[in-house]
């Protein structure tokens, strides 16, 4: 495999890094089912992405550690994330997780997996026997999104990184269309298929593990 040089991969992590939803996971879990009126509000572009978020996981009021427990019984990560992970730090690639997720969830399931990767997220912080939300990724010229995945990515582009873009998600549409080479699933693939855009299909990390071995 050779990867061409001055490439950076970035990647969604719910549903992308991870076999299913982990947000989706813990509302299901730990709220009632009035979270899936907002996000048909939010795919009906009646509310932004970031007001879904803060309703969403405001709806949360479980503490930390009964949330993460519930995951490592729960939550999956893509057995041939790491793997990927390898093969990219042996060419040189850097990668990132960009993510509308929350980071307490993402930084224990990577600890717990023995993965090591910068991921950028919405932040919540535990308070008050509730879970706040707050967005130190945000862009200070778009308020659509918690986290700015378009912006979070902006020193790779000014740096002439070509970026290969993993995603699953409405919110991976607008970053994805900045990027140079994009592998899509589930919502990210239907619009591309639709809008007729160039790009890869895949399940799993399995996919892009086949199609980069074979540049
Ligand atoms: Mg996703």
């Amino acid at each position: 495999m050779a990867f061409p040089d001055g490439f950076a991969f970035a990647t969604d992590f719910d549903g992308t890094v991870t076999v299913s939803d982990v947000a989706a996971l813990l509302l299901d879990e730990f709220t009632d089912d009035s979270w899936t009126d907002i996000e048909k509000d939010y795919r009906e572009g009646k509310i932004t992405c970031r007001e879904a978020l803060r309703t969403e996981f405001e709806m949360l009021k479980e503490p930390e550690e009964e949330m993460t427990d519930f995951l490592d019984a729960n939550a999956r990560i893509d057995p041939d994330f790491k793997p990927f992970l390898a093969l990219c730090r042996e060419n040189g690639i850097p990668v990132r997780i960009v993510s509308e997720g929350l980071d307490f969830y993402i930084e224990h399931l990577l600890r717990m997996n023995d993965i090591d990767v910068p991921f950028f997220t919405n932040k919540a912080h535990f308070e008050n026997g509730g879970l706040r939300v707050s967005f130190p990724n945000a862009s200070q010229d778009c308020g659509d999104c918690g986290t700015c995945k378009l912006e979070v990515l902006k020193d790779w582009k000014n740096e002439g990184k070509k970026i290969i873009y993993a995603g699953d998600g409405m919110n991976d549409i607008c970053p994805a269309k900045s990027c140079d080479v994009v592998f899509a699933k589930g919502d990210l693939l239907s619009h591309y298929r639709k809008e007729g855009l160039e790009h890869i299909e895949i399940d799993g990390y399995a996919d892009i593990m086949s199609e980069v071995q074979r540049w």
